[in-house]
């Protein structure tokens, strides 16, 4: 197999030939059909995660088909189309893993971060983890639906049923949650980079009612907000758009510091929360829903070896929608 590896944080990715990955009892091997580049790759490939396995391969938005599979792998076989996402396993018995929570597990695994992933033309995953998708389907579009559209469903149920709603940094995640926001039939207000009139025409044409800079004050009071980009200034921002009682969600992995702001923002019963990872559960239901809302994905297609251009084009915001890898 191909794969770009990462061996050491704040290098380059690098092109690998290694054996065929063997999948054990319970796992599947799965041929890579695309696999997206999701902002948690750059914080790995920067070293912004702790304790990521080196040398590792990225990606953990990944759409293929299993080529191999061992023992006890329920209800899956060779030829089926399946997605991987970032939760790669948990550990079943943990207080939160019994309480329903496996997102918040003590010990996890998460693809492409602590066990690898889709930055590859093949990978193994726990079948328990994988989600089968529809038999036919547009690979590359379908990539990013695995975390920024997986993630931002699950940020999306956490900032609570409010009509009015911002999201903070357009990019793959907020283009997919703002479809969904708008199906459930609420107003979208789009807060971009200054000055990138690009993201907000974005923002406008997939439903956004309003789109401006993320420092300009939004003409309604919001019912709530979702920081998707990795900066901690907008945390006060978000605050200060939202009505009493409002709730402000931080959805990424990773943030800048948060810089200190007057407690009249947060009073009055604002809420202020984080979003970690996901649940088994959040990927059946937002598979449910994707076909209902009819979700376009507006992608940028990249050959494997170009997966160090992706993620440049990434961190500086050069893209519009996401940047998915095809080996
Ligand atoms: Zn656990
Ligand atoms: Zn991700």
């Amino acid at each position: 197999m191909q794969a770009m590896a990462l061996e050491a944080q704040g290098e380059p990715l690098k092109l690998k030939q290694l054996p065929d990955p063997r999948p054990a009892d319970g796992e599947v091997r799965v041929r890579v059909a695309a696999c997206g580049v999701c902002r948690t790759d750059l914080h790995v490939v920067d070293g912004e995660l702790p304790n990521t396995k080196l040398p590792i391969v990225p990606g953990h938005e990944i759409v293929g088909y299993i080529d191999a599979t061992g023992a006890r792998v329920d209800g899956l076989a060779v030829g089926m189309r399946v997605g991987i996402p970032w939760l790669g396993r948990t550990c079943g018995h943990c207080p939160y893993c019994r309480e329903g929570r496996e997102n918040l597990c003590d010990d996890p695994l998460f693809t492409g971060y602590t066990r690898d992933g889709g930055f590859a033309t093949h990978v193994v995953a726990d079948s328990r983890y994988v989600f089968r998708l529809p038999e036919r389907g547009d690979d590359v579009a379908t990539a990013p639906l695995l975390c920024a559209g997986l993630i931002g469903w699950r940020s999306l149920v956490i900032a609570g049923d409010g009509r009015k709603i911002g999201l903070y940094g357009f990019g793959a995640a907020a283009h997919i949650i703002a479809q969904v926001a708008r199906w459930q039939g609420r107003d979208v207000f789009a807060f971009t980079r200054t000055g990138d009139a690009a993201a907000q025409a974005f923002a406008r044409k997939l439903g956004a009612c309003w789109a401006r800079s993320s420092d300009e004050k939004p003409p309604e009071e919001l019912d709530c907000a979702i920081i998707y980009a990795p900066v901690g200034a907008l945390v006060p921002l978000a605050l200060r758009a939202v009505r009493k009682g409002g709730r402000v969600v931080c959805a990424g992995i990773h943030m800048s510091d948060i810089p200190s702001f007057p407690y009249s923002l947060l009073w009055q019963e604002r809420e202020l929360v984080s979003v970690a990872n996901l649940t088994r559960k959040d990927g059946d239901t937002f598979f449910t829903i994707v076909p209902k809302v009819g979700i376009v994905t507006e992608t940028v297609r990249y050959p494997l070896s170009k997966a160090n251009e992706a993620l440049s084009d990434l961190r500086a915001g050069r893209l519009q929608g996401a940047a998915v890898l095809v080996p």
